[in-house]
């Protein structure tokens, strides 16, 4: 009994249809989740959100530089995000002299908009399943490799058919593994100028030690618009263009979240994977996350030691200080989170139960056995080629030598096609790409992080494993990392900006290609090459055509539960409520959090929680105009029960009607497993107020003019 209970648990926490786990296909809402959104309180319906030949919600939505979500917020093309998915565009506006990331900056009127050479704004036309078109032709008999290229060519052809005579893209994505194919079209906006960004003290209050963390109070807000031609039409960017009128903005609603309201994010989120058979599970949880985290940490100590010491280092590796720490701080949070839940033995234990459940057909049984034990072999090589693989791209491409030279590999071999006279000219177009890596460049740092890299590789990757060029750099050295880091960084052109440009300006491959950073690259490119990139695509093409099956007859078996595809970046819907959560015994998280509690965190001797006086006079007259909430507070952040991930930062966070009353931007610690495994009782989104966006920029950035674009309900 107690044994047949649990198996029912278990499925029941993996495939549930409750309000809250989840990443729906927006125009698949009508078929599979309208009547539960309106059981759970949603008062609109899915062509409300979702709808091809009217203005919809989805009108609104916007894929934020490929790769955050954002939202159009007025009939100007205003678009709201985080404050983390702007982040670099701010930085590169930045300079001792314009220290917007500290202080923040606002445009006063259009004209002081800055442009973002290369920003995009994506929003979505339609979305059609073309399963039945993808696999036209596809048959038993095809090889793996006649069946991509019918799939291909079939793809193309659909591709072709919806963008022909149109500034329309698009694009074929497998979901559930290759079991439905669907087709996204979609128009880019290449004009998207910084509008505002809060000082780092609010958008990033907090700073690491609060980033994936609850109780939150970080302003994580950006704003931009969005600039089009004067058809309303994608341009890249000219001063002749004008913001561009959407079909749909998002209202927002001033009335205020409670406990239990109906919550929906609608955005892009990126990669989850939810069906991971229990040994890939075990492989992340056991092996992989630990090592990239020791990685990253090492990295990150030594990087915080140089940028606290001198400001241009701060501003020159921000951006890439914040990116780097980001992950590294997840994937402490899902591994705490995977073993606590115990994740590998409620995998396991659901596989078994998947096995019984096919015990009245013996032949799939059997067949499904032979599926789990080719699971089993395959993972058990995979788990070293991902040791390999974590360790090139953590550790060997930690190092920024290495990570210039393979920059410039591609240049170099186009270089080499044409006749010796045009390489300067070719060489010419990186110069860009140079100026940009060497602005605030501290070699001191770079050097001492190659050194310990070095290092890490050698205690991390035992030596038959090895790339034996850096092996054989250890054994001539006798494993000195100091001579070894030294060699490199004396000698390589790619960490000395003049050599470098010479080398380009004067068009000499030859100075590039037998550079020592760039022989050794070279080396380790060979290496995986040959010993590793093969093998283990071989095995995920092996895995894939495995998972196909498996996730295709678990749609099967549990033929009434709803499935969700993993995220893969494009749009979805996620509902759920707004919630308090127990992250453990004894302790019970309230779902918000107020001014007052900013000012409790504020620590003057603490980068992380410092808060400018303004704010802090702010506070102290309660000066929250229509912001504030009916007991006079200013909340910041509230949390909610929605199935989110990372691409879905910068989205909307919506109410029953469809109003606006928060941009998501993270999850709570407790709960960043959820990319593996959703638990409804602590996986928990973080979202800003609206309130405090609107407060930030009208009473504290004076941009008060930017609300009067708004619709606003009260
Ligand atoms: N803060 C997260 C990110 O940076 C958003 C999330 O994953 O929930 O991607």
């Amino acid at each position: 009994m107690k044994k047949q209970f649990f198996a029912l648990l278990l499925s029941v926490s993996f495939f549930r249809v409750l309000a809250d786990e989840g990443m729906w296909l927006p125009f698949l809402l009508k078929q599979l989740n309208e009547s539960d959104m309106k059981k759970n309180g949603c008062k609109l319906s899915a062509k409300d959100i979702y709808d091809v030949n009217n203005a919809s919600l989805k009108d609104a939505i916007v894929h934020f530089g490929g790769g955050c979500t954002a939202e159009i917020i007025s009939d100007k093309g205003l678009l709201l995000t985080n404050h983390h998915c702007g982040y670099s565009y701010v930085a590169n506006h930045s300079s001792v002299d314009k220290d917007y990331l500290t202080q923040g900056f606002w445009a006063m009127n259009q004209s002081e908009e800055k442009t973002n050479p290369g920003l995009t704004a994506t929003i979505i036309q339609r979305i059609n399943d073309v399963t039945a078109q993808i696999n036209a032709g596809v048959t038993d008999k095809l090889s793996e490799k006649q069946r991509d290229s019918v799939q291909q060519a079939n793809s193309k052809q659909l591709i072709d058919a919806a963008t022909k005579g149109t500034k329309f893209e698009a694009f074929v994505r497998p979901f559930f593994y290759g079991n439905q194919y669907i087709l996204f079209v979609t128009l880019t906006y290449k004009d998207v100028r910084l509008v505002g960004s809060p000082p780092s003290f609010i958008g990033k209050f907090g700073g690491d030690t609060d980033n994936w963390v609850w109780p939150r109070h970080t302003g994580d807000f950006s704003v931009f618009r969005i600039y089009a031609d004067k058809n309303n039409e994608p341009a890249e960017y000219s001063p002749d263009n004008v913001p561009y009128k959407p079909k749909k903005s998002l209202t927002i609603s001033l009335k205020g979240v409670n406990e239990g309201d109906f919550t929906m994010v609608y955005g892009f989120p990126g990669r989850t994977q939810e069906y991971l058979f229990s040994d890939a599970v075990d492989i992340t949880m056991n092996q992989s996350d630990p090592d990239r985290v020791a990685l990253r940490d090492k990295r990150l100590t030594i990087m915080n030691r140089f940028m606290k010491a001198n400001d241009t280092t701060r501003i020159a590796y921000a951006s890439n200080y914040a990116s780097i720490a980001n992950y590294w701080k997840k994937w402490m949070g899902e591994m705490q989170g995977l073993k606590k839940f115990d994740a590998v033995n409620k995998k396991k234990e659901f596989e078994k139960k998947f096995l019984e459940l096919l015990s009245s057909d013996p032949a799939e049984k059997e067949k499904f056995s032979t599926v789990f034990n080719e699971f089993h072999a395959l993972y058990a090589d995979y788990k070293v080629y991902q040791k390999q693989n974590d360790y090139l791209m953590e550790c060997l491409l930690g190092i920024n030598a290495f990570t210039a030279a393979r920059a410039v590999e591609k240049l170099i071999t186009t270089v080499k096609k044409y006749p010796v006279e045009s390489a300067p000219k070719e060489m010419g177009r990186y110069y860009p790409d140079i100026e940009k890596f060497f602005k605030g460049y501290n070699k001191a740092m770079d050097k001492s992080i190659c050194r310990t890299m070095l290092e890490a590789y050698a205690q991390g990757v035992e030596k038959k494993l090895r790339v034996p060029a850096i092996d054989s750099l250890f054994t001539a050295n006798q494993n000195n990392y100091d001579v070894i880091t030294d060699k490199i960084y004396n000698e390589s052109v790619f960490v000395n900006k003049d050599k470098y440009l010479s080398a380009l300006k004067s068009g000499d491959v030859k100075a590039l290609e037998t550079d020592i950073a760039y022989r050794l690259w070279k080396s380790i490119a060979a290496y995986y090459g040959t010993n590793v990139t093969p093998q283990s695509s071989a095995i995920d093409g092996k895995l894939l055509a495995l998972y196909k099956q498996y996730v295709d007859k678990l749609t099967k078996v549990y033929k009434d539960k709803k499935f969700y595809p993993d995220a893969n970046s494009t749009l979805r819907v996620a509902y759920g409520k707004v919630k308090p959560y127990k992250p453990r015994d004894g302790v019970v998280y309230t779902h918000f959090t107020t001014l007052d509690g900013m000012m409790e965190k504020e620590d003057p001797n603490n980068d992380d929680f410092i808060v400018f006086p303004k704010l802090k006079e702010l506070h102290a007259k309660k000066d929250y105009g229509r912001f504030a909430d009916k007991d006079g507070s200013l909340h910041i952040s509230f949390i909610a029960s929605n199935h989110t991930t990372g691409g879905n930062s910068g989205s909307p966070v919506l109410n029953a009607k469809g109003e606006l009353i928060g941009t998501n931007y993270d999850r709570v610690w407790e709960g960043t497993m959820s990319d593996i495994m959703f638990n409804p009782e602590i996986c928990r989104n973080i979202i800003l107020d609206v309130h405090y966006t609107l407060f930030v920029i009208e009473k504290y950035a004076g941009a008060g003019y930017l609300i009067n674009e708004m619709k606003i309900v009260q």
